[in-house]
Protein backbone atom coordinates (compact mmCIF):
# COMPACT_ATOMS: atom_id res chain seq x y z
CA UNK A 1 0.00 0.00 0.00
CA UNK A 2 1.00 3.51 -0.83
CA UNK A 3 2.71 5.21 2.18
CA UNK A 4 0.37 7.83 2.41
CA UNK A 5 -2.74 6.13 2.28
CA UNK A 6 -1.01 4.33 5.20
CA UNK A 7 -0.01 7.92 6.90
CA UNK A 8 -4.00 8.79 6.03
CA UNK A 9 -5.42 5.89 7.49
CA UNK A 10 -3.04 6.76 10.93
CA UNK A 11 -3.56 10.55 11.39
CA UNK A 12 -7.07 12.22 8.82
CA UNK A 13 -9.94 11.73 11.27
CA UNK A 14 -12.21 8.70 9.28
CA UNK A 15 -14.99 11.09 8.46
CA UNK A 16 -14.80 10.13 4.63
CA UNK A 17 -14.73 6.32 3.03
CA UNK A 18 -12.10 7.51 0.81
CA UNK A 19 -10.89 5.85 -2.17
CA UNK A 20 -7.27 4.16 -1.92
CA UNK A 21 -5.93 6.49 -5.02
CA UNK A 22 -3.79 9.22 -4.09
CA UNK A 23 -3.96 12.16 -6.84
CA UNK A 24 -1.05 14.38 -7.64
CA UNK A 25 -2.12 16.64 -10.08
CA UNK A 26 -4.47 17.41 -12.91
CA UNK A 27 -4.48 19.25 -16.30
CA UNK A 28 -7.78 20.03 -17.90
CA UNK A 29 -10.12 17.48 -17.25
CA UNK A 30 -7.40 14.89 -16.04
CA UNK A 31 -6.27 14.53 -12.44
CA UNK A 32 -3.00 11.87 -12.38
CA UNK A 33 -2.22 9.98 -9.47
CA UNK A 34 0.73 9.81 -7.22
CA UNK A 35 1.69 6.68 -9.83
CA UNK A 36 1.20 8.71 -13.00
CA UNK A 37 -1.94 6.88 -13.99
CA UNK A 38 -4.39 9.10 -15.69
CA UNK A 39 -8.01 9.56 -14.60
CA UNK A 40 -10.72 11.66 -16.76
CA UNK A 41 -12.43 13.46 -14.04
CA UNK A 42 -16.38 13.21 -14.50
CA UNK A 43 -16.74 14.78 -10.76
CA UNK A 44 -14.49 18.00 -10.50
CA UNK A 45 -14.37 17.96 -6.67
CA UNK A 46 -18.13 16.94 -6.01
CA UNK A 47 -19.35 19.55 -8.93
CA UNK A 48 -16.45 22.31 -7.56
CA UNK A 49 -13.88 22.67 -10.73
CA UNK A 50 -15.58 24.43 -12.97
CA UNK A 51 -12.52 25.52 -15.26
CA UNK A 52 -10.88 22.08 -14.67
CA UNK A 53 -7.62 21.83 -13.40
CA UNK A 54 -4.63 24.36 -13.93
CA UNK A 55 -6.80 26.56 -16.04
CA UNK A 56 -4.62 29.05 -17.05
CA UNK A 57 -6.98 32.48 -17.08
CA UNK A 58 -7.49 30.93 -12.89
CA UNK A 59 -3.89 30.00 -12.12
CA UNK A 60 -2.92 33.29 -13.43
CA UNK A 61 -5.20 35.50 -11.37
CA UNK A 62 -4.50 33.24 -8.68
CA UNK A 63 -0.87 33.36 -9.00
CA UNK A 64 -0.80 37.22 -9.24
CA UNK A 65 -3.15 37.24 -6.04
CA UNK A 66 -0.84 35.46 -4.57
CA UNK A 67 1.67 38.33 -4.60
CA UNK A 68 -0.48 40.88 -3.67
CA UNK A 69 -2.15 40.19 -0.89
CA UNK A 70 -4.57 36.82 0.84
CA UNK A 71 -6.32 38.29 3.43
CA UNK A 72 -7.66 41.68 4.90
CA UNK A 73 -10.89 40.31 7.00
CA UNK A 74 -13.94 42.58 6.12
CA UNK A 75 -12.93 45.73 8.16
CA UNK A 76 -11.96 46.97 4.41
CA UNK A 77 -12.82 46.74 1.08
CA UNK A 78 -10.62 45.65 -2.13
CA UNK A 79 -11.44 45.72 -5.70
CA UNK A 80 -11.80 41.99 -5.75
CA UNK A 81 -14.45 41.21 -3.16
CA UNK A 82 -16.41 43.87 -4.75
CA UNK A 83 -15.80 42.66 -8.48
CA UNK A 84 -17.63 38.99 -7.34
CA UNK A 85 -20.22 41.02 -5.78
CA UNK A 86 -20.78 42.98 -9.03
CA UNK A 87 -20.73 39.77 -11.36
CA UNK A 88 -22.89 38.36 -8.87
CA UNK A 89 -25.72 41.14 -8.93
CA UNK A 90 -25.63 42.57 -12.31
CA UNK A 91 -26.05 38.78 -14.03
CA UNK A 92 -28.84 37.64 -11.24
CA UNK A 93 -32.24 39.27 -10.20
CA UNK A 94 -29.89 40.09 -6.38
CA UNK A 95 -29.27 42.99 -4.93
CA UNK A 96 -27.16 42.47 -2.56
CA UNK A 97 -24.25 39.44 -1.61
CA UNK A 98 -22.60 38.19 1.11
CA UNK A 99 -19.49 35.97 0.92
CA UNK A 100 -18.45 33.14 3.15
CA UNK A 101 -16.57 29.97 2.52
CA UNK A 102 -18.76 26.65 2.16
CA UNK A 103 -22.43 25.64 1.15
CA UNK A 104 -23.16 25.08 4.44
CA UNK A 105 -22.13 28.76 5.69
CA UNK A 106 -23.83 30.11 3.30
CA UNK A 107 -27.40 28.22 4.40
CA UNK A 108 -26.57 29.31 7.86
CA UNK A 109 -26.91 32.61 6.61
CA UNK A 110 -29.79 32.18 4.65
CA UNK A 111 -31.26 30.71 7.48
CA UNK A 112 -30.46 33.75 9.84
CA UNK A 113 -31.78 36.07 7.41
CA UNK A 114 -35.32 34.26 7.17
CA UNK A 115 -35.50 34.60 11.04
CA UNK A 116 -34.61 37.97 11.18
CA UNK A 117 -36.97 38.41 8.48
CA UNK A 118 -40.09 36.72 10.19
CA UNK A 119 -39.79 38.08 13.49
CA UNK A 120 -39.63 41.79 12.01
CA UNK A 121 -42.85 40.98 11.04
CA UNK A 122 -43.71 38.85 14.03
CA UNK A 123 -42.38 37.04 17.34
CA UNK A 124 -43.70 33.73 16.19
CA UNK A 125 -42.94 34.10 12.63
CA UNK A 126 -40.32 31.46 12.79
CA UNK A 127 -41.05 28.48 11.29
CA UNK A 128 -39.25 27.11 8.08
CA UNK A 129 -39.99 24.08 6.12
CA UNK A 130 -37.81 22.11 4.03
CA UNK A 131 -37.86 18.83 1.56
CA UNK A 132 -37.87 15.66 2.48
CA UNK A 133 -34.73 14.03 0.79
CA UNK A 134 -32.70 17.63 0.97
CA UNK A 135 -29.33 17.93 1.88
CA UNK A 136 -27.88 21.68 2.94
CA UNK A 137 -24.84 20.98 4.90
CA UNK A 138 -23.72 19.20 7.74
CA UNK A 139 -23.47 22.25 10.36
CA UNK A 140 -26.23 22.15 12.89
CA UNK A 141 -28.69 25.10 11.04
CA UNK A 142 -27.75 23.45 7.72
CA UNK A 143 -28.00 19.66 9.10
CA UNK A 144 -31.33 20.17 10.40
CA UNK A 145 -32.74 22.08 6.65
CA UNK A 146 -31.13 18.08 5.55
CA UNK A 147 -34.75 16.15 5.79
CA UNK A 148 -32.68 12.87 5.98
CA UNK A 149 -32.23 10.50 8.96
CA UNK A 150 -28.78 8.79 8.05
CA UNK A 151 -27.26 12.57 8.47
CA UNK A 152 -29.57 13.85 11.19
CA UNK A 153 -30.19 10.53 13.37
CA UNK A 154 -26.37 11.24 15.63
CA UNK A 155 -27.02 14.63 16.09
CA UNK A 156 -30.39 15.17 17.69
CA UNK A 157 -31.69 17.96 18.73
CA UNK A 158 -30.92 20.31 16.08
CA UNK A 159 -32.36 23.42 15.26
CA UNK A 160 -36.10 23.52 16.35
CA UNK A 161 -39.00 25.43 14.51
CA UNK A 162 -38.15 23.50 10.47
CA UNK A 163 -40.88 21.40 9.00
CA UNK A 164 -40.20 18.70 6.59
CA UNK A 165 -42.31 18.80 3.40
CA UNK A 166 -42.96 16.38 0.50
CA UNK A 167 -40.77 17.47 -3.16
CA UNK A 168 -42.63 17.76 -5.64
CA UNK A 169 -45.79 17.81 -3.72
CA UNK A 170 -47.56 20.74 -3.38
CA UNK A 171 -50.34 19.57 -0.88
CA UNK A 172 -47.76 18.90 1.22
CA UNK A 173 -46.38 22.39 1.17
CA UNK A 174 -49.87 23.83 1.46
CA UNK A 175 -50.90 21.45 4.63
CA UNK A 176 -47.80 23.00 6.47
CA UNK A 177 -46.95 27.04 5.57
CA UNK A 178 -49.16 29.35 7.36
CA UNK A 179 -48.93 33.53 8.59
CA UNK A 180 -46.05 31.75 10.89
CA UNK A 181 -43.83 30.35 8.39
CA UNK A 182 -40.90 32.65 7.56
CA UNK A 183 -39.00 31.02 4.83
CA UNK A 184 -39.31 27.67 2.22
CA UNK A 185 -35.94 26.17 1.46
CA UNK A 186 -35.46 24.06 -1.61
CA UNK A 187 -32.85 22.82 -4.12
CA UNK A 188 -34.12 22.67 -7.74
CA UNK A 189 -32.24 19.60 -8.56
CA UNK A 190 -32.19 17.50 -4.93
CA UNK A 191 -28.38 16.69 -5.48
CA UNK A 192 -27.55 14.21 -2.62
CA UNK A 193 -30.95 13.03 -2.78
CA UNK A 194 -29.90 11.38 -5.93
CA UNK A 195 -30.07 13.90 -8.84
CA UNK A 196 -34.23 14.50 -8.61
CA UNK A 197 -34.75 17.86 -10.70
CA UNK A 198 -38.07 19.83 -9.37
CA UNK A 199 -41.16 19.69 -11.69
CA UNK A 200 -41.67 23.40 -13.06
CA UNK A 201 -45.67 23.35 -11.53
CA UNK A 202 -44.17 22.59 -8.04
CA UNK A 203 -41.52 25.85 -7.90
CA UNK A 204 -44.13 28.18 -9.11
CA UNK A 205 -46.60 27.03 -7.00
CA UNK A 206 -44.26 27.14 -3.80
CA UNK A 207 -43.32 30.69 -4.96
CA UNK A 208 -47.15 31.68 -5.15
CA UNK A 209 -47.66 29.97 -1.30
CA UNK A 210 -44.38 32.08 -0.05
CA UNK A 211 -46.05 35.31 -1.63
CA UNK A 212 -49.52 34.72 0.16
CA UNK A 213 -47.89 33.95 3.48
CA UNK A 214 -44.85 36.42 3.15
CA UNK A 215 -42.76 33.75 3.74
CA UNK A 216 -39.05 34.31 1.52
CA UNK A 217 -38.27 31.63 -1.18
CA UNK A 218 -35.06 30.56 -0.36
CA UNK A 219 -33.26 28.24 -3.46
CA UNK A 220 -29.85 26.67 -2.53
CA UNK A 221 -28.05 26.36 -5.53
CA UNK A 222 -24.74 25.39 -3.53
CA UNK A 223 -24.51 22.45 -6.54
CA UNK A 224 -26.62 23.31 -9.22
CA UNK A 225 -25.64 27.28 -8.98
CA UNK A 226 -22.59 28.97 -11.24
CA UNK A 227 -23.43 27.41 -14.63
CA UNK A 228 -23.88 23.61 -13.39
CA UNK A 229 -27.16 23.46 -15.38
CA UNK A 230 -26.44 26.04 -18.25
CA UNK A 231 -27.77 29.18 -16.60
CA UNK A 232 -26.05 31.04 -13.83
CA UNK A 233 -28.83 29.61 -11.72
CA UNK A 234 -30.44 26.85 -12.25
CA UNK A 235 -34.23 28.25 -11.08
CA UNK A 236 -33.99 30.86 -14.49
CA UNK A 237 -35.50 27.85 -16.53
CA UNK A 238 -38.27 27.72 -14.27
CA UNK A 239 -39.51 31.06 -14.35
CA UNK A 240 -39.30 31.57 -10.56
CA UNK A 241 -38.06 34.77 -9.04
CA UNK A 242 -36.35 33.89 -5.43
CA UNK A 243 -36.02 36.26 -2.64
CA UNK A 244 -32.48 34.40 -1.33
CA UNK A 245 -30.11 32.28 -3.16
CA UNK A 246 -27.32 29.83 -1.33
CA UNK A 247 -23.74 29.42 -3.84
CA UNK A 248 -20.54 27.65 -2.95
CA UNK A 249 -19.14 24.69 -4.55
CA UNK A 250 -18.58 25.90 -8.62
CA UNK A 251 -18.22 29.29 -7.61
CA UNK A 252 -13.90 29.44 -6.89
CA UNK A 253 -13.30 26.59 -9.58
CA UNK A 254 -11.93 25.15 -6.48
CA UNK A 255 -10.36 27.24 -3.87
CA UNK A 256 -13.45 27.80 -0.73
CA UNK A 257 -15.83 30.51 -1.21
CA UNK A 258 -19.71 30.48 -0.62
CA UNK A 259 -22.02 33.38 -0.93
CA UNK A 260 -25.94 34.05 -0.20
CA UNK A 261 -27.18 36.63 -2.62
CA UNK A 262 -30.45 38.42 -1.48
CA UNK A 263 -33.10 41.06 -3.35
CA UNK A 264 -33.16 44.53 -2.05
CA UNK A 265 -36.59 43.91 -0.32
CA UNK A 266 -35.06 41.44 2.38
CA UNK A 267 -31.34 42.89 2.67
CA UNK A 268 -31.98 43.15 6.21
CA UNK A 269 -28.91 42.26 8.06
CA UNK A 270 -27.00 44.80 9.62
CA UNK A 271 -23.18 44.94 11.27
CA UNK A 272 -23.23 42.94 14.35
CA UNK A 273 -26.39 40.13 12.45
CA UNK A 274 -23.52 38.20 10.65
CA UNK A 275 -20.32 37.91 9.72
CA UNK A 276 -16.84 35.89 8.42
CA UNK A 277 -13.41 36.59 9.02
CA UNK A 278 -12.10 34.83 5.89
CA UNK A 279 -15.53 35.37 4.05
CA UNK A 280 -15.06 36.98 0.80
CA UNK A 281 -10.93 37.47 0.72
CA UNK A 282 -9.56 38.82 -2.07
CA UNK A 283 -7.93 34.78 -2.85
CA UNK A 284 -10.93 33.74 -2.97
CA UNK A 285 -12.82 36.39 -4.85
CA UNK A 286 -10.20 36.87 -7.55
CA UNK A 287 -11.07 32.99 -8.46
CA UNK A 288 -14.71 33.68 -8.36
CA UNK A 289 -14.26 37.10 -10.81
CA UNK A 290 -12.54 34.29 -13.22
CA UNK A 291 -15.11 31.58 -13.11
CA UNK A 292 -18.37 34.10 -13.51
CA UNK A 293 -16.57 36.26 -16.15
CA UNK A 294 -15.88 32.42 -17.87
CA UNK A 295 -19.23 31.62 -17.82
CA UNK A 296 -21.04 35.42 -18.16
CA UNK A 297 -18.93 36.76 -21.16
CA UNK A 298 -16.52 34.15 -22.60
CA UNK A 299 -19.52 31.49 -23.57
CA UNK A 300 -18.94 29.16 -20.86
CA UNK A 301 -23.19 28.81 -20.56
CA UNK A 302 -23.78 27.85 -23.95
CA UNK A 303 -21.17 25.32 -23.81
CA UNK A 304 -22.79 23.74 -20.63
CA UNK A 305 -25.73 23.65 -22.45
CA UNK A 306 -24.27 22.19 -26.03
CA UNK A 307 -21.80 19.74 -24.26
CA UNK A 308 -24.46 18.92 -21.17
CA UNK A 309 -27.41 17.57 -23.65
CA UNK A 310 -24.81 15.67 -25.62
CA UNK A 311 -24.16 13.72 -22.55
CA UNK A 312 -27.83 13.46 -21.37
CA UNK A 313 -28.46 11.82 -24.93
CA UNK A 314 -25.71 9.43 -24.46
CA UNK A 315 -26.68 8.28 -21.10
CA UNK A 316 -30.64 7.93 -22.50
CA UNK A 317 -28.61 5.46 -24.96
CA UNK A 318 -26.84 3.58 -22.65
CA UNK A 319 -30.55 3.22 -20.68
CA UNK A 320 -31.69 1.41 -23.87
CA UNK A 321 -28.24 -1.07 -24.01
CA UNK A 322 -28.21 -1.86 -20.19
CA UNK A 323 -30.88 -3.58 -18.04
CA UNK A 324 -29.22 -2.24 -15.19
CA UNK A 325 -29.54 1.44 -16.10
CA UNK A 326 -33.70 2.46 -15.03
CA UNK A 327 -33.47 6.33 -15.39
CA UNK A 328 -31.22 9.13 -16.47
CA UNK A 329 -31.96 12.86 -14.72
CA UNK A 330 -30.91 15.94 -14.97
CA UNK A 331 -29.94 19.46 -16.65
CA UNK A 332 -27.03 20.22 -17.65
CA UNK A 333 -23.91 19.15 -16.77
CA UNK A 334 -25.88 17.55 -13.73
CA UNK A 335 -26.84 14.41 -14.55
CA UNK A 336 -27.72 11.13 -12.79
CA UNK A 337 -28.24 7.70 -13.66
CA UNK A 338 -30.09 5.31 -11.44
CA UNK A 339 -28.59 1.77 -11.30
CA UNK A 340 -30.52 -1.53 -10.24
CA UNK A 341 -26.60 -2.50 -9.36
CA UNK A 342 -24.53 -0.58 -6.18
CA UNK A 343 -23.38 2.83 -7.17
CA UNK A 344 -20.15 1.73 -5.55
CA UNK A 345 -19.62 -1.22 -7.58
CA UNK A 346 -19.64 1.06 -10.85
CA UNK A 347 -17.56 3.73 -9.33
CA UNK A 348 -14.73 1.44 -8.49
CA UNK A 349 -14.96 -0.32 -11.86
CA UNK A 350 -14.38 3.18 -13.22
CA UNK A 351 -11.41 4.25 -10.96
CA UNK A 352 -10.16 1.14 -12.54
CA UNK A 353 -10.44 1.70 -15.68
CA UNK A 354 -9.38 5.65 -15.42
CA UNK A 355 -12.60 7.69 -14.40
CA UNK A 356 -13.49 9.27 -11.49
CA UNK A 357 -16.97 9.71 -10.45
CA UNK A 358 -19.20 10.20 -7.36
CA UNK A 359 -22.49 8.72 -6.43
CA UNK A 360 -25.42 10.27 -5.19
CA UNK A 361 -27.27 7.32 -2.95
CA UNK A 362 -26.73 3.79 -3.32
CA UNK A 363 -27.91 3.46 -6.73
CA UNK A 364 -27.15 6.59 -8.78
CA UNK A 365 -24.22 7.67 -10.34
CA UNK A 366 -23.77 11.30 -11.00
CA UNK A 367 -22.00 13.05 -13.81
CA UNK A 368 -20.72 16.73 -12.49
CA UNK A 369 -18.06 16.90 -14.98
CA UNK A 370 -15.56 20.03 -15.28
CA UNK A 371 -17.74 22.80 -16.96
CA UNK A 372 -14.94 23.01 -20.13
CA UNK A 373 -15.33 19.27 -20.64
CA UNK A 374 -15.78 18.36 -24.42
CA UNK A 375 -18.06 16.09 -26.31
CA UNK A 376 -14.80 14.31 -26.72
CA UNK A 377 -14.73 13.61 -23.22
CA UNK A 378 -18.36 12.35 -23.33
CA UNK A 379 -17.36 9.59 -25.88
CA UNK A 380 -14.05 8.88 -23.77
CA UNK A 381 -16.70 8.65 -20.68
CA UNK A 382 -19.08 6.73 -21.86
CA UNK A 383 -16.83 4.17 -23.66
CA UNK A 384 -15.49 3.73 -19.98
CA UNK A 385 -18.41 3.26 -18.55
CA UNK A 386 -19.93 0.80 -20.91
CA UNK A 387 -16.89 -1.62 -19.32
CA UNK A 388 -18.17 -1.13 -15.80
CA UNK A 389 -21.88 -1.72 -16.71
CA UNK A 390 -21.34 -5.62 -18.20
C1 LIG B 1 -22.61 20.32 -1.16
C2 LIG B 1 -23.90 20.98 -0.81
C3 LIG B 1 -24.05 21.74 0.37
C4 LIG B 1 -22.96 21.83 1.40
O1 LIG B 1 -21.85 22.50 0.96
P1 LIG B 1 -20.47 22.44 1.82
O2 LIG B 1 -19.56 23.35 1.07
O3 LIG B 1 -20.04 21.01 1.84
O4 LIG B 1 -20.79 22.94 3.18
C5 LIG B 1 -25.24 22.40 0.57
N1 LIG B 1 -26.26 22.31 -0.31
C6 LIG B 1 -26.17 21.58 -1.44
C7 LIG B 1 -27.31 21.54 -2.38
C8 LIG B 1 -24.99 20.89 -1.72
O5 LIG B 1 -24.90 20.13 -2.83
Amino acid sequence: MSQTIEKGEQYVMHTYGRFPVVLDHGDGVYLYDENGKKYLDMYAGIAVNALGYNHPKLTEALQEQVGKMLHVSNYYYTKELVGAAQLLVENSIFDKVFFCNSGAEANEAALKLAKKYGKSKSENKTQVIAMKKSFHGRTHGALALTMQEKYQKSFQPLVPNIQAAEYNNIESVKALINENTCAVILEVIQGEGGIIPAEKAFLQEVEALCKANDALLMIDEVQTGIGRTGTLFAFEQYGIHPDVVSMAKGLGGGVPIGAMACTKEVDILVPGDHASTFGGNPLVTAAAQVVLKELTENGLLDHVQEVGAYLKEQLLALKEEFECVVDVRGIGLMQGVELTIPALDVEKKCIANGMLLVGAGEKVIRFVPPLIITKEHVDEAMSILRKALV
